[in-house]
Order: structure tokens, then C-alpha cells, then sequence
């Protein structure tokens, strides 16, 4: 079995670049944990053929944390349970100040985000004269993070010159109920549409280890790889005190690490990015794993919530690795 599934990915993904099938991702999910070395590896050549040896490092902030109106149960930042996240707002020289550190570290990306379901005008206004400050101090991509958008805010983003707009499906359609009720995943698919339309390049992806089962995980992969997005931003359950979801027990290095595999061979040439929880799951030696399994992106610094792991211990990792961080004008 695993000689098939893996051989046929051999021969599809890395020869061809078409990624695996919802089918085929379960059946890589569903091999023997002896099978993870082989997995990764073929991942990491996947990457290294389709995408190259370099590693996107983005920088996020949060403009607005905490106080959200919705309920995604793994979420410390939702207004709706006692998670200790209290509502704060940034002002703009600390955002400026933000990305010019993001800057400082290598990073070509800087994605501003907020704890909403979608943004008020205020916010809109907020961005914009945000967006403005940064560029004029700081040569720096910038994304936003914002919930779910109205056609026009879509094409108010494009003329603020936001070049990448993240918003994650978060998992399969199959298992969203039981981690969202405030909204649909249909909705989430409507917004990223527009975005998609707009020529904004399109950041989706999500949490695992939420108690989905390998079939919904692989249901997920094959959701995000329809819509073809430039970048998949993987987070693993780190779960938070006062929310829904505070017991559900962290999931196994191994799984994730199978996990990583093979959303890389379903989605061969998207920019597949460590986010939030890596730590807590796979610890440092798990991230040298992930890197060389599959992943090209890391998120430095810290998360919205929760402590990241020292910047440079991140950099250093990918000097280590022979690794080159992204350079800005490659990614214009
Ligand atoms: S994930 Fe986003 S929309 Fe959901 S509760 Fe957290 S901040 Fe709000």
C-alpha cells in the first residue's frame, strides 16, 4: 500500500505537478507511521521541484485582537467565550513600527489582521491610512486579514494596494458545523471568490487537530486545492483556556507530521505556511521535519495569541537548512 499510493504520487505530483486526489490524499493520511520518513521526503523533493529551495518569512499584527462577534470554537480571540483575549486596538505608529521590524528580520510579507467577521467602516479607514503609513515608511508586501468581505471592500482593498487577503476556510465543509455556528463555510467561500476575482492573490487555509477524522482532513485538502490559492497557511490545535475546545487533547507529532506531507502532495505548488501551534505540537525538532517534508513558508515572531518562537532561531534554522529567505522583489 504504501509503496502504491506513494509510488503513484511520485509519478503524478512530482513528475506531473497535478495534485493528489481527495482519495489519494486519505490513503497517504491513512499509512503506517512507518511510512512518515518516506512521505516527507517525497513532499520535500515535491516542493523543491515545483516551488524551489526558498522559504517565505512573513510578520503578522493584529489591528484589532480580541472581542469578536463569532464563535469558532478554537478561537481564544471570540467575544462569545471567557477566553482571557480582551479587546485592544492598534494605533498607527505602532503598526508602522510593527512592519518595520517585520522588515528588519528578512521577512517580505506583512499581513495586518483583525478579530471581526467582517470590517466596519471604521476599520476600513483605520487600514487605509495604516496601509498608507507603511508604505511610505517601509518597502514591505502587505496582506490583510479581515473576515468576511463586501464586493466593494474587495475592491477597496485592491486600491489600498493590499496584494494578498487571507481568509481561511479553516477546515472541511463537512466538519465546519461543529467548530463554527455564527457563520457558514459557505459564506467564508463567497468572500474568497471575490477575492480571488479582484486579482488579489488568495491566502487560504486552516486549523487541524480540531477532532476532524482523516477523511474530513482529506475533504479539506481537496477544498482548499479547488480554489487554487497562492498560499495555504496550516495551523495545529493549540488549544486555548476558556474556549470550546481547551480539552481537546493536542494532536500527535506523527499525525501532523503525516498531515504536512500530504496537504504538500495535494497542493504541489502552493506556498504551504507553518502558522500558529507548530511549537506546542512537533517542538523545535518538528519544524526542521516540516521544512524539509513539505513546507516553504514560516510565520516569524509571534501569533495573534500566542508566543512563536524567537525570530532568529527561525532564521537560523533556515541558514542551517541551506534554506534562502524570499526576497521582496521576488515576490512582486
Ligand atoms: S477565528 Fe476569526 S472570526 Fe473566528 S472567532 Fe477568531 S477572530 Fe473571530
Amino acid at each position: 500500500m504504501t509503496t502504491d499510493i506513494l509510488a503513484q504520487a511520485r509519478e503524478q505530483v512530482l513528475e506531473q505537478g497535478i495534485g493528489l486526489t481527495q482519495e489519494q490524499t486519505l490513503a497517504v493520511l491513512q499509512l503506517p507511521d512507518e511510512s512518515i520518513p518516506d512521505i516527507l521526503a517525497l513532499a520535500h523533493e515535491v516542493r523543491m521541484r515545483w516551488c524551489g529551495p526558498e522559504v517565505e518569512v512573513e510578520g503578522i499584527v493584529s489591528l484589532k485582537t480580541g472581542g469578536c462577534p463569532e464563535d469558532c470554537h478554537f478561537c481564544s480571540q471570540s467575544g462569545l467565550f471567557s477566553s482571557p483575549v480582551r479587546s485592544v486596538w492598534l494605533d498607527i505608529p505602532t503598526l508602522v513600527d510593527a512592519a518595520l521590524q517585520t522588515a528588519a528580520s528578512g521577512a517580505s510579507e506583512f499581513c495586518i489582521v483583525a478579530a471581526v467577521r467582517g470590517p466596519d467602516d471604521r476599520l476600513m479607514k483605520q487600514l487605509r491610512e495604516g496601509v498608507k503609513a507603511i508604505k511610505a515608511a517601509v518597502d514591505i508586501n502587505v496582506a490583510a486579514s479581515l473576515g468576511i468581505l463586501t464586493p466593494q471592500q474587495v475592491e477597496d482593498l485592491v486600491d489600498m494596494g493590499i496584494h494578498r487577503y487571507n481568509h481561511n476556510l479553516e477546515t472541511s465543509r463537512s466538519f465546519f458545523p461543529k467548530v463554527v455556528t455564527t457563520h457558514t463555510w459557505e459564506e467564508r467561500m463567497v468572500t474568497l471568490e471575490l477575492v480571488r476575482d479582484s486579482g488579489m492573490e488568495v491566502c487560504c487555509g486552516g486549523i487541524v487537530g480540531l477532532g476532524e477524522s482523516d477523511e474530513q482532513r482529506a475533504e479539506f485538502a481537496a477544498q482548499l486545492a479547488s480554489l487554487s490559492p497562492h498560499e495555504v497557511p496550516l495551523n495545529f490545535l493549540n488549544p486555548r483556556p476558556g474556549t470550546p475546545f481547551a480539552d481537546v487533547p493536542l494532536m500527535e507529532a506523527n499525525e501532523a507530521l503525516k498531515t504536512i506531507g500530504a496537504f504538500r502532495l495535494a497542493l504541489p505548488k502552493t506556498i504551504l505556511r507553518f502558522a500558529g501551534g507548530r511549537e506546542i505540537t512537533l517542538g523545535d525538532l518538528g519544524t526542521r521535519e516540516g521544512l524539509l517534508g513539505g513546507i516553504n513558508a514560516v510565520i516569524v515572531g509571534n501569533y495573534l495569541t500566542t508566543l512563536g518562537r524567537p525570530v532568529t532561531s527561525d532564521l537560523d534554522l533556515l541558514s542551517e537548512l541551506k534554506m534562502p529567505v524570499k526576497a521582496l522583489s521576488d515576490s512582486l
